[in-house]
């Protein structure tokens, strides 16, 4: 079986300045992790491997410090690392973005299953999963909370929602996308980080894929940020002084009462 599990690398987000005069994140000097629900996707492959022996491949489209994300996938366990970058696929929005990743996952032969992250911490559309499934025209089952069971070319999942789950039997060729509840990823081995320093990354640049030149980067990317900031935070509260917990506890209670909450 062949598993593709699509990381990005974000800036960790408690960390995030936005510069105030391009509306554009400031990422140097910002520390980069692997956006946390593409753990858990890749957690997901791992166990799938482990259970039904399949090859996982970590896909990232990004700037070539996106080696370290994969590189830290390849400690967990994944079998190969591939990073498409190049200049032409700078100023991506999802679309673009989940275009180019199309076209890798294209160049991999006959893949089984996609795994992506429910989505990335800093962009946060949760769009290049879906639109994926869209351009390679692919079953989607989107938040997704277990996987069950594979039978043949049927993959049973539970997929979460509002009022509880649903579960899905959905055909593969499929791509997955995952919920943090479905797995508590792995931390690296020693013996996996040493594995993972000796490996190889193949790096795809635009000339190793088949896309059209007009679905990529800044001319394949309809959206337009306008604006982007922080939203002020409206710090409305009261603290209830007291001599005693039993007085202050009898006063909140008649508040909430007052203000009809019970
Ligand atoms: C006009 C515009 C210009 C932009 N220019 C830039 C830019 O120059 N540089 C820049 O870094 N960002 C840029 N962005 C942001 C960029 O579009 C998004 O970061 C990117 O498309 C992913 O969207 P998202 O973060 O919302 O991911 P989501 O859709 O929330 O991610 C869902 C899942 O998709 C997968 N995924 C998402 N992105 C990647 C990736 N790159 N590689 C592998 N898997 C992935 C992961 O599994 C992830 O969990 C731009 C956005 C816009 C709108």
């Amino acid at each position: 079986m062949e598993i593709v599990v699509c990381i990005k690398q974000v800036p960790d987000t408690t960390e995030v300045k936005i510069d105030p005069v391009t509306n554009t994140l400031i990422r140097q000097g910002v520390p980069s992790i692997v956006n946390p629900f593409d753990k858990n996707a890749l957690e997901a492959a791992l166990q799938l491997k482990a259970k039904y022996g399949a090859r996982v491949t970590v896909l990232s489209m990004g700037p070539p410090q996106a080696k370290d994300a994969l590189k830290e996938c390849l400690a967990m366990g994944a079998d190969e690392a591939i990073l498409m970058s190049d200049r032409a696929f700078g100023g991506s929005d999802t679309l673009a973005t989940s275009n180019t990743l199309a076209a890798g996952i294209n160049k991999i032969d006959k893949v089984d299953i996609i795994i992506c992250g429910k989505q990335a911490i800093d962009g946060d559309t949760a769009q290049v999963g879906p639109e994926m499934a869209e351009h390679l025209n692919l079953t989607q089952v989107t938040y997704v909370s277990k996987i069950d069971s594979i039978d043949g070319k049927i993959i049973r999942v539970e997929r979460e929602h509002e009022e509880g789950y649903e579960v899905v039997d959905a055909q593969m060729p499929v791509l997955l996308t995952v919920v943090k509840s479905i797995n508590e990823p792995r931390t690296p081995t020693v013996k996996g980080l040493m594995k993972a320093s000796r490996k190889e990354i193949t790096t795809w640049t635009v000339n190793d894929i088949v896309v059209d030149s007009s679905a990529i980067g800044l001319k394949g990317s309809p959206t337009q940020v306008r604006r982007i900031f922080t939203p002020e935070r409206r710090i409305q509260g009261e603290l209830i002084q007291a001599d005693t917990a039993r007085e202050a506890a009898a006063t909140l209670a008649r508040r909430l009462i007052e203000a009809k909450i019970i």
